[in-house]
């Protein structure tokens, strides 16, 4: 049976940016069927669900183009890790005060997160995260849209803007890719296409410039899209900076990123305007 929110202003953001006032709108099955005057409208669904609408904004609903959906619970904490607080932070990004999560834990914060989403108006959402094979059902069950950037890195003993020591463990970059891929030939496309598979580089402090170059073959072999973490802290921008540091002190910085940044269509994370 189809829907019919009436009385309500809609905002169709087409080519025109029409909105139209005191209007209605008219939803079958999951398709926007019409859209027009109370009065058409009802008249056309005369036995559809009504919905008054005064009063509210119907409109396309937002894109969140990066979250953590899993760390839901760490809401908060992460202010007193930002500016105008200084590096270098103790271990880049940790110790945040946040439990370990067993896969069932996890599944449930971001089902929670999802449903907060959902409520702000928010049904598209890129997921960074590793192991997103844990709950890509649960988020799909959820109805909104999601690129679900699976993560890759090949730096260890430590976490993100940390100026310390690049420690490289190549093999655990390889098992990243390989589960990027398997999560892409899971996942890519299903819950009627509203899922789909990206690439995920950490961070450039947190890959070495094999691993980025790996990650974007991969990203080309797979025809999807890229994200990492750029600038989001000011301990990565001082580790990219490594002058005054020794060589084994130096990070990878966006100068080692691969030479054609816009072909990575890179969706870049946390500082966006
Ligand atoms: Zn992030």
């Amino acid at each position: 049976m189809a829907t019919v929110i009436h009385n309500a202003v809609i905002a169709t953001v087409d080519d025109r940016d029409t909105v139209h006032y005191d209007a209605a709108i008219a939803i079958e099955a999951d398709r926007i069927a019409a859209i027009g005057p109370n009065a058409d409208i009802l008249a056309r669904y005369p036995v559809a669900e009504r919905i008054d609408g005064a009063g509210k904004l119907v409109m396309p609903g937002f894109a969140n183009i990066h979250t953590h959906l899993t760390m839901t619970l760490a809401r908060g904490v992460f202010e007193d890790l930002s500016p105008p607080h200084k590096p270098p932070f103790s271990g880049g990004l940790s110790p945040i005060p946040l439990p370990d999560l067993n896969p069932d834990e996890r599944r449930a914060m971001a089902q929670l997160g999802a449903l907060e989403a959902l409520r702000s108006g928010t049904t598209l959402a890129l997921e960074d995260s590793n192991d997103v094979d844990d709950y890509a059902e649960a988020l799909a069950e959820t109805g909104m849209r999601f690129l679900l950037g699976e993560r890759a890195y090949d730096r260890v003993g430590t976490s993100i803007g940390d100026p310390a020591p690049f420690r490289l463990d190549r093999a655990l970059g390889q098992r990243h890719l390989r589960t990027i891929e398997d999560t892409f030939r899971q996942w890519n496309g299903t819950a009627d296409g509203r899922l789909r598979v990206a690439v995920s580089a950490w961070a450039p402090d947190m890959c070495s410039p094999e691993l980025l170059r790996d990650l974007r073959a991969l990203q080309r072999q797979l025809g999807t899209w890229a994200t990492i973490h750029l600038n989001q802290i000011w301990g990565r921008g001082r580790g990219r900076q490594g002058a005054s540091q020794p060589a084994a002190h130096r990070v990878p910085g966006r100068a080692r990123l691969p030479a054609r940044p816009a072909d990575l269509r890179p969706l870049p994370l946390h500082g966006i305007g």
